[in-house]
């Protein structure tokens, strides 16, 4: 999404996509000092923003964490997201990236000025869009919350993830799983881990060096309260991973990537498995604002023209 007419929200002004720019001198730009957010838009009877309260309070943790000013209120995250969507005209599901860099110059410990930038972009979300996947174990390792937070959203804990993917793809992989600092199960590049291991689904805890995902926590609650799945969030070791009978990715963006193998070793089902389906379609039944039970998991604008 380069076109002249995209238009990016930067601190509450619409702005061409040309002139959404931060100086080379800024601390965002020398040392990756950003947080930031992926938020899914969808449309059922109207456009919601799915889990929108969840996100905005890990922008806030990860700000805190990161020591930036907490100078944005919720409403000003919400305004831009709406604005965002009304100056490129998206009416339909979209994906929102709401990002906080320093743009301020100097060392690596400077903490302001801050700009505020929101963008949109249109997606045409079919089910399982983010196709099937054949994911390797990476030799690299998590970072670990001694070192750099794994469990916030800071733009330079992606740096852990591009030495993983590239490496998984020059191995022939679509995706890796990293272990952490004691060896065990992680989570991929950018999205949570789960499988179902003896009719369970099975996640690893917060505490092994993952980001603390809003989509592994939906899919926690969607197994519970809809399937009636026995849920356990618990340590997993490398070699369960291939024994599983289902596996998948997940995340915001691309919500479920089956997984087909790990480490070359095909899992007990074709992916994607039967669990794994109708995890997916409870899930787009609810961001879709079709289970009035998880409405207080959506937003929408009170705008008429939305
Ligand atoms: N782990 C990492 C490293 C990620 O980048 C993401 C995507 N934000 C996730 C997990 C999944 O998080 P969420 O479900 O909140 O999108």
């Amino acid at each position: 999404m380069t076109s002249g007419k995209t238009k990016v929200v930067m601190d509450g002004n619409i702005t061409p996509w040309e002139d959404a720019t931060i100086h080379v001198a800024s601390t965002g730009a020398k040392y990756g000092a950003n947080v930031f957010e992926g938020i899914c838009c969808y449309y059922g009877d109207r456009q919601y923003l799915f889990r929108l309260r969840e996100h905005l309070e890990r922008l806030h943790e990860s700000m805190d964490l990161m020591r930036l000013p907490q100078q944005y209120s919720d409403e000003e995250f919400e305004y831009s997201i709406w604005q965002v969507l009304k100056a490129n005209s998206i009416e339909g599901d979209a994906h929102i990236r709401l990002s906080i860099i320093v743009r301020g110059e100097g060392l690596y410990d400077v903490s302001g000025p801050l700009v505020l930038v929101c963008t949109a972009t249109p997606r045409s979300a079919g089910p399982l869009a983010g196709g099937t996947v054949n994911i390797g174990i990476s030799s690299w390792r998590r970072i670990d919350d001694a070192a750099m937070p794994p469990r916030i959203k800071a733009g330079a804990n992606y740096h852990n993830g591009r030495f993983a993917l590239m490496d998984a793809k020059r191995h022939g992989y679509d995706e890796a799983l990293l272990l952490n600092s004691r060896g065990l199960v992680s989570e991929s590049t950018n999205s949570c881990f789960m499988m179902v291991r003896r009719g369970a689904l099975v996640t690893p805890p917060a505490s092994a060096g993952i980001l603390d995902s809003i989509t592994r926590d939906t899919f926690l609650k969607i197994a519970g309260e809809e399937l009636g799945l026995p849920v356990e969030v618990r340590e997993i070791d490398r070699a369960e991973t291939a024994i599983a009978a289902e596996a998948f990715l997940c995340n915001s963006f691309q919500e479920v990537r089956p997984i087909r193998s790990i480490d070359g070793i095909k899992l007990k089902q074709t992916a994607p498995g039967p669990i794994t389906n109708r995890l997916w379609s409870a899930y787009e039944d609810i961001a879709r604002g079709r289970k009035s039970k998880y409405r207080e998991w959506l937003a929408y604008s009170r705008d008429s023209a939305q």
